[in-house]
C-alpha cells in the first residue's frame, strides 16, 4: 500500500489522492461578485435594457433588485446546496446597495462568502416609448362600410379587436407592434399602427368577426439601410348589410343572419328557410332587429294578428307568417316598413 496516495500534499491530512477536499475548496475561486452593475430602464413603461435589447419587465421593484443583484454574482459549477441571502438598501434615488451572503457546499465542505453589489439605475427612453411619443407608424387601418357608415357597435368591436391583438403581440414580446393612435373620421374609424404584422392581424380579425373585405395598399415612403420602406393602408370595407338587418326584395322580407368572407346567410321571413348567397343581397333596407319595437298582441285570426301599436295605442291588423306562432296576450317584436306602410314581424 502506497501511503502517499492517502495524504494531502498541502495540509498532510487524509486525502483520496491529490489535495484533500478542504484544500481543494480553499484553493478554488468558487464565487466572484461584480462591484457595480448598471441597470438601464425606461422611466415611462419600466422596460429593461440588456445588451442593447429592450424587454418588458414583469417584476416588481423588489424582485427586480434581487434579480439584478444576483446577475452580478457568478458561482462555480461544482458548487452544491446553494443558499443566498440578500439585504438591500436604497442609498440614493439612483443607487441601491445589496449585501449578498452565500452559503454552499463545495466537495462536501461547507463554504461561505459575503460581498456587496452596487446597483446603478439609469433611465433611458426605450425603443417603444420613443416610437410611441414620436407618433411612429407603418400603416393605417381604415374601417369603412359599403354604402353606409360603420355604426357604433362595429367601431367599438374593431377597437376592441385591435387592442386585443396589440395585447397578444406585446405578450409574445413583439414590443414594436402597437397602436399609435385611433381616430374617428367622418366615414368610420382609422387605426394607426406601428408594424405591418399588427396591421395584418387586426384587419384579418375584424373581417373574420364583422364580415367584409380587406384590401392592402402599400406606398413606398423611403429606404432604410438599402431596404425599401413601405407604409400600408388596409382598407377594411364592411358589408352593406349587418347581422340582423331586414331587407325587402320583390315584396318579400329577409333577415341577415350572418356575413363573413364565405357569403351572406339570410333568413326568409315568409317561409322560415335559411339561405346563403355569395353575392350581396340587393334589396331595400328596412331596419335592424336590434332596433325593433315590441307590441302587445290583441288577437289572432287566420293569417292576421291585431296588435296594439306602441306609438299610437291603436289596434293594427297585420299579416303574419304561417311558421310564426303568435299568441293572444303575448308581445311580439316588429319593424316598420315605412315605404310600404307595413308592420314586419321579426319573431
Ligand atoms: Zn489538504
Ligand atoms: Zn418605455
Amino acid at each position: 500500500m502506497d501511503i502517499k496516495q492517502n495524504i494531502c500534499p498541502k495540509c498532510g491530512g487524509p486525502s483520496e489522492g491529490g489535495l484533500c477536499s478542504s484544500c481543494r475548496a480553499a484553493e478554488l475561486e468558487w464565487i466572484t461578485c461584480d462591484d457595480r452593475v448598471l441597470c438601464t430602464h425606461c422611466p415611462t413603461c419600466g422596460s429593461l435594457k440588456q445588451q442593447n435589447t429592450w424587454t418588458d419587465c414583469k417584476l416588481e421593484k423588489d424582485k427586480l433588485i434581487d434579480e439584478v443583484a444576483l446577475s452580478a454574482v457568478h458561482i462555480h459549477e461544482d458548487v452544491r446546496s446553494l443558499s443566498v441571502s440578500l439585504e438591500t438598501r436604497d442609498i440614493s434615488p439612483n443607487r441601491t446597495s445589496v449585501n449578498v451572503g452565500v452559503k454552499a457546499k463545495l466537495y462536501g465542505v461547507p463554504v461561505e462568502h459575503k460581498c456587496r453589489v452596487l446597483i446603478v439605475w439609469s433611465k433611458e427612453q426605450c425603443d417603444r416609448c420613443s416610437r410611441l411619443s414620436g407618433g411612429y407608424y407603418e400603416g393605417t387601418i381604415q374601417l369603412r362600410a359599403d354604402g353606409r357608415k360603420p355604426d357604433d357597435y362595429e367601431k367599438d368591436r374593431a377597437n376592441a379587436i385591435a387592442h386585443s391583438a396589440e395585447d397578444g403581440l406585446q405578450e409574445t414580446g413583439e414590443r414594436l407592434s402597437f397602436i399609435t393612435e385611433t381616430r374617428e373620421t367622418k366615414d368610420g374609424l382609422d387605426i394607426i399602427i406601428s408594424s405591418h404584422n399588427i396591421g395584418d392581424i387586426i384587419s384579418r380579425n375584424i373581417v373574420k368577426e364583422l364580415g367584409g373585405k380587406v384590401t392592402r395598399h402599400p406606398k413606398l415612403v423611403g429606404e432604410k439601410k438599402g431596404i425599401p420602406v413601405y407604409r400600408i393602408t388596409y382598407l377594411v370595407r364592411l358589408p352593406k348589410y349587418q347581422k340582423g338587418d331586414v331587407f325587402e326584395e320583390n315584396g318579400s322580407y329577409y333577415e341577415i343572419r350572418g356575413t363573413d368572407s364565405g357569403g351572406v346567410k339570410y333568413f326568409d321571413l315568409q317561409d322560415s328557410s335559411t339561405k346563403t348567397t355569395r353575392n350581396e343581397p340587393c334589396g331595400r333596407l328596412i331596419g335592424n332587429v336590434k332596433d325593433s319595437e315590441f307590441a302587445f298582441v290583441n288577437y289572432t285570426e287566420g293569417n292576421t294578428a291585431g296588435i296594439l301599436d306602441p306609438k299610437t295605442f291603436e289596434n293594427k291588423e297585420c299579416l303574419t307568417y304561417p311558421w310564426l306562432e303568435i299568441k293572444e296576450g303575448s308581445t311580439i317584436r316588429f319593424l316598420r316598413d315605412y315605404d310600404n306602410e307595413r308592420i314586419i314581424f321579426v319573431g
